[in-house]
Formats: C-alpha cells, sequence, structure tokens
C-alpha cells in the first residue's frame, strides 16, 4: 500500500512538474497572442543525436546483432503476411489478414513462443516487436496511396542500416543509456533537453563497416516554453532562387554547391556496381570490396551540406522576424521533364533537365519544412509576376529584368537586385508593409549590421 502510494506520486510529479516550471520561468518571453500560430501544444518533440560509445567490441557486435535481428523479423512477417493473404485470396477462409501494428505483434508473440524461434528470446522484446510498427505503418501508408508508395519491402542486409528502436520505458541517467538486454552504455554530445522526458531512442551505426560509430536519436517531450522562441515580431519576404534565397532586407542565404559531392556520389555507384555481387544482376556472392565501398557510399550519402544550410538559414530567420512569407510554389509542376511526346518532342530537354536537377538541389521544401517548426507563422503568397513587378511603383513589366540579377523599373527608374526586388514584393502580397520593423535579432549578426 505504501510503495503503491509513493509510485502514484512520482508519475504525477515528474513531466507536469517540468512543464509548470518552465512556463512561469519563461513566460515573458513568449510572443504574444495576436499571431495565430503561437498558440503552441504543451509540450513538442525534438529529438537529439548523441554518440553511443558500445565501450569493446563485443558490446557493438551484440548492437548489430540487435538490429539484424530486427531485420530478419521484419522479413519474416512480411513474407508470413504475403502467404498469408495469397492463401485467403485463393480460398476465401477466415476473416482476411490485416497487417496492423497489433495483429503482427500477435503473431511476433506467437513466433517468440515458438520452439524453433526461441532465440529471439536473446533480444529484447519491445525494440525487435517495434520494428513491426514500421512494418505496419509501411503497409498502411502502402494501402492509402497504392500508386506513389509501393508495396512495403524485404530488407537486404547490405543496404540497411543497422538500426533498433527503445520504443518506451526509456531509461536514461545523464550520459548513460540503458539499451535492454545490452546493459548502461555512455553517450556524449551537447544535450539541450536533458532535463526534458525521453520518449523513444533510436540506436543506429553509421560510420563504415569497419570502423562503426553508433548514435542515438533521443526523442524528448519538451516543454513548449522552453523550446527556442521566434523573433516576437517583424515580418519579412523570402525570395527562393537556384542555389539561394534573399529575404526583403537584402540578405542573401547562399545554399551550398553540392555539385563535387553528387560527383564523388556517382563515382562511388560507379565503383560499386563493378564490384563482384553488387551490380544490379550480379547474383554472385558479394565481394569484401564492394562491402567497403559500399560502407564509403553510405558515408557520402550522410553528409548533410543541403540540410546544414536550410537549418541555419531557417533558424537566422527565424530569430529576425516573426512571420515569413514564401512563394506557393509547385516544386513537382516547376520541375517536370520537358521531354514531351514522341509526336511533339521538347526543346531544350537537357537545359531543363540541368536546372530541373539545380532547383531540387536547391533544398526549397527543406527550408520551408524547417521554417514551419522555428518561424512563428509562415505565409504563402501566389508568386505570379513577383519576379517583374517593381516594388515601389507596382509597374509590371518583363522589361523590368535588363538581366537576371538586376531589376530596373521601366516606369519609376528603381533599381535593385532582382531577388530583393521580388522578397519586397512577396511580403507586400500577404499585406504587409513593405518596409518592415527593423526586428533584427540580437546576435552578432545584427549587431553586424548595426555597425555603418
Ligand atoms: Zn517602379
Amino acid at each position: 500500500m505504501y510503495i503503491c502510494a509513493i509510485m502514484v506520486s512520482c508519475k504525477q510529479e515528474s513531466p507536469a512538474d517540468i512543464r509548470t516550471l518552465h512556463r512561469t520561468g519563461n513566460s515573458s518571453s513568449v510572443p504574444d497572442a495576436h499571431h495565430p500560430t503561437t498558440e503552441a501544444p504543451e509540450t513538442v518533440h525534438r529529438t537529439v543525436r548523441l554518440r553511443l560509445y558500445p565501450g569493446d567490441a563485443a558490446t557493438g557486435i551484440l548492437l548489430t546483432a540487435i538490429a539484424g535481428v530486427c531485420r530478419h523479423v521484419w522479413n519474416h512477417m512480411l513474407a508470413d503476411q504475403e502467404r498469408r493473404y495469397r492463401l485467403w485470396q485463393a480460398y476465401r477462409i477466415g476473416p482476411k489478414p490485416v497487417p496492423t501494428f497489433f495483429t503482427l505483434g500477435r503473431r511476433f508473440t506467437q513466433l517468440r513462443n515458438d520452439p524453433d524461434h526461441a532465440w529471439l528470446k536473446d533480444y529484447p522484446f519491445a525494440c525487435v516487436r517495434y520494428s513491426l510498427k514500421y512494418l505496419a505503418d509501411a503497409y498502411q501508408r502502402y494501402f492509402k496511396d497504392p500508386q506513389t508508395e509501393g508495396k512495403p519491402r524485404f530488407k537486404a542486409r547490405h543496404f540497411t542500416v543497422p538500426a533498433f528502436t527503445i520504443p518506451d520505458a526509456v531509461k536514461l541517467d545523464r550520459d548513460w543509456l540503458y539499451v535492454p538486454k545490452v546493459g548502461w552504455l555512455r553517450l556524449a554530445g551537447s544535450n539541450l533537453y536533458a532535463n526534458c522526458q525521453p520518449l523513444t531512442v533510436r540506436v543506429r551505426r553509421e560510420g563504415t563497416e569497419p570502423n562503426p560509430k553508433w548514435y542515438a536519436y533521443v526523442t524528448y517531450a519538451v516543454p513548449a516554453a522552453q523550446v527556442k522562441q521566434p523573433a516576437p515580431d517583424g515580418a519579412l519576404g523570402l525570395d527562393r532562387n537556384v542555389g539561394q534565397a534573399t529575404d526583403s532586407e537584402g540578405t542573401v542565404y547562399a545554399l551550398p554547391d553540392t555539385d563535387p559531392l553528387d560527383a564523388n556520389l556517382k563515382r562511388k555507384q560507379r565503383a560499386l556496381s563493378r564490384k563482384q555481387g553488387w551490380g544490379p544482376k550480379d547474383k554472385r556472392p558479394k565481394s569484401n570490396r564492394g562491402r567497403r565501398v559500399n560502407g564509403q557510399l553510405q558515408k557520402l550519402h550522410r553528409k548533410r551540406k543541403r540540410d546544414d544550410a536550410t537549418h541555419q538559414a531557417s533558424r537566422t530567420l527565424a530569430d529576425t522576424a516573426h512571420t515569413v512569407v514564401v512563394e506557393d510554389l509547385n516544386t513537382k509542376g516547376m520541375t517536370a521533364s520537358a521531354k514531351g511526346t514522341r509526336e511533339e518532342p521538347g526543346t531544350n530537354v537537357k537545359a531543363k533537365a540541368g536546372l530541373n536537377r539545380a532547383i531540387l538541389a536547391s533544398g526549397w521544401g527543406q527550408l520551408e519544412r524547417k521554417l514551419a517548426y522555428k518561424a512563428g507563422y509562415v505565409v504563402k503568397v501566389d508568386p505570379a509576376y513577383t519576379s517583374q513587378t517593381c516594388s515601389r511603383c507596382g509597374h509590371v513589366g518583363k522589361a523590368n529584368r535588363p538581366s537576371q540579377a538586376v531589376f530596373a523599373c521601366q516606369a519609376c527608374g528603381w533599381a535593385l537586385n532582382a531577388d530583393h526586388n521580388a522578397a519586397i514584393n512577396i511580403l507586400v502580397r500577404a499585406g504587409l508593409p513593405s518596409v518592415p520593423v527593423p526586428a533584427r535579432g540580437t546576435g552578432a549578426a545584427a549587431r553586424g549590421g548595426a555597425i555603418p
């Protein structure tokens, strides 16, 4: 009875206490209620990537084995589901086999109790079973939209990143993470949300096969008040161009040149396809050299230059203004191929393909997604004629653009950078004043701007 009472009081006190503490502590820094999206939920989810040290090689092998069992169970259950479905289709006996997490989980428990699969009991139950959550989700996505999603597929060993999830009951004590059936492992790296409630952990192996590095992606429930807030007011228009974005104050956010990286990726892919067993239709056993090159290829894939740049740009924008106005771009339509049909072949196909690649490489979508959770409010406006309209007198004309970079109004003589002009138009289109409140943040960039 006594123990029971303690447990109940602990449960009530931990997450709620942190939340109220931060709400009262930070209430003054929360932006005003005039902006619609500042009514954030009480807690939000944030994920931190921390380095995980297995300590010795054997533990690393054990972690890889757990990930391998997850993959095995995925493949096993996928085959099992397909077989059940085919049988049901042929004979229509019994209910239709539905692949939900519940049914797959039940089948997994049966599998685990099967004497032939007794070895499954050496691996953490919850972690392995959770791989079926991903399988069930993959099936759900497929049922919802079979055209674009495609059926869940078998996971091949050499193309699957070894990873597993600790779905609940995460034990995290300062720099130590408890991995079930493995033990306490040390974590390293800066952690903004160390005081928050950890929800799930994804353990993932990165690096190359001879030199594996383990990481823990810890998802926390973070009190909304603790998350970095956007600037309290101000608005910016943002014109996204190939390779760069410009805001309505004229600041240019350059996106990285990924051509050398892309070339390296292509080279590695070619090298891999020449290795024994690694070509598209090569059925021979996979060679160790290919394994090494594949590791190098996966390493290149993890270089997130574009991701880093869009993170930095969206952070600066959110620190500068509460509202960010962007064009409502239809990237899919814009990057459609110019190939045409056999009867009516398109023109400039090569050039359009290059432009498409550049548009996709600019990370417009990424920037927008990151702004959505960092900025206070994101407005989308119609992009028509934003680049041909004068931001001072409103004159619209193709002649206003003597070159790609320069805007020169034919009616009033107003001249400035073309992207800057477009960004001002985008801001105005959202019904906001073109000369914004100087609401620069308090960071180094703002101080730099203040010095003439
Ligand atoms: Zn003008």
